[in-house]
């Protein structure tokens, strides 16, 4: 149910995104009889729709596929009253005391309160056979996926903070982790170094680019080249994980909401508020240090909750 404004519908909470932040917000909207009305994005269900077995995701003992995962939040957010509609938010107003959106460029939508739960896609290298053996050995998460690479050789790309993290993680499974770094030092904080270094399974190759991940079906190798001789070699591994960075899907907020230096919004420690009056933001969008999918339900639980006071306090429900 909303109200019309003219022509323009207005809403008491908007949710932009469908990932387990923005479906978790809507359950929790929805029950508190707020009639969100959620716009799924370009990709409905987010990242998990390109994740296999879901196996840390608690209330699954037997583990889940990451698109049923999706749709089962959906049907108990559709369930409880959630106007999901496929459609994506390409422009946003935050300046008034009622939020503007524009769905996919011509029509326009008003809030009381929105919750942006838009996530973050992680960086591939973009090479076609990254692309051809994604799900097939190739992932870009080692918390979602490592376990199925337990007592196999694995290589991880990158040497920031993720990529160290990751290695270390796969670590303490894989008899080796071979750390493919493009340069001859690493961008990762210095704790994470040394834990890197002290890990005696966790191979570094300094000035090491990957040329083709191999492999029919699944991956068995990568072929890599030391970009100071040129020379190139194969590593046999199993598994090939990038860690390279991930991208916020911040950019229709940018000149409204305060940022850091890559996109992730700020919101104040321990809330899901931004710096606008009514705006919360809730999963990876704000998140580059967890990115877990009960972590994000999570805090699109604490937007829904922000959100119903905000309105309360407002006197709007
Ligand atoms: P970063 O941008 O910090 O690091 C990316 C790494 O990938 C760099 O080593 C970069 O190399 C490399 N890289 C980028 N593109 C390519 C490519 N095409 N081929 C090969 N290598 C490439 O991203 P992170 O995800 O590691 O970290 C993001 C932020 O999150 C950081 O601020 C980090 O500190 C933080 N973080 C904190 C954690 C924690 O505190 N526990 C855990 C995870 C992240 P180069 O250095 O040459 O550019």
């Amino acid at each position: 149910m909303s109200e019309q404004n003219g022509t323009i519908e207005r809403v008491n909470t908007l949710i932009i995104g469908s990932g387990p932040a923005g479906f978790t917000a809507a359950i929790y909207a929805a029950r508190a009889g707020l009639n969100p009305v959620l716009y799924t994005g370009a990709e409905p269900g987010g990242q998990l729709m390109i994740t296999t077995d879901v196996e840390n995701y608690p209330g699954y003992p037997e583990g889940v596929m990451g698109p049923q995962m999706m749709q089962d939040f959906q049907k108990q957010a559709e369930k409880v009253g959630t106007d999901v509609r496929y459609g994506t938010i390409t422009k946003v107003d935050f300046s008034g005391p009622v939020h503007k959106a524009i769905i996919d460029a011509d029509q326009e939508i008003e809030a009381h309160t929105v919750i942006l739960s838009t996530g973050a896609s992680a960086k591939w290298l973009n090479i076609e056979s990254e692309q051809r053996l994604n799900g097939s050995g190739v992932s870009a998460c080692a918390v979602c996926d490592g376990f199925f690479y337990k007592g196999k050789d694995v290589a991880v790309v990158g040497g920031g903070d993720t990529a160290a993290e990751e290695a270390l993680y796969l670590s303490k499974l894989c008899p080796t982790v071979h750390m493919l770094v493009r340069r001859d030092e690493m961008r990762a904080s210095k704790i994470m170094q040394d834990r890197v270094m002290k890990a005696e399974n966790i191979k570094v190759h300094w000035n090491t680019e990957t040329v083709e991940v191999l492999g029919d079906k699944l991956v068995d190798g990568v072929r890599v080249k030391n970009n100071q001789t040129n020379e190139e070699s194969t590593i046999a591994i199993e598994g090939f994980f990038v860690a390279i960075g991930h991208k916020p899907n911040s950019d229709i907020f940018k000149g409204w909401l305060d940022m850091d230096e890559v996109g992730y919004v700020k919101t104040i420690p321990g809330t899901s508020k931004t710096n606008i009056e009514g705006v919360f933001a809730a999963g990876d969008l704000q998140d580059k240090i967890y990115r877990q999918a009960v972590t994000a339900a999570g805090t699109g639980c604490m937007a829904a909750l922000d959100a119903e006071r905000y309105l309360g306090e407002q006197g709007i429900v």
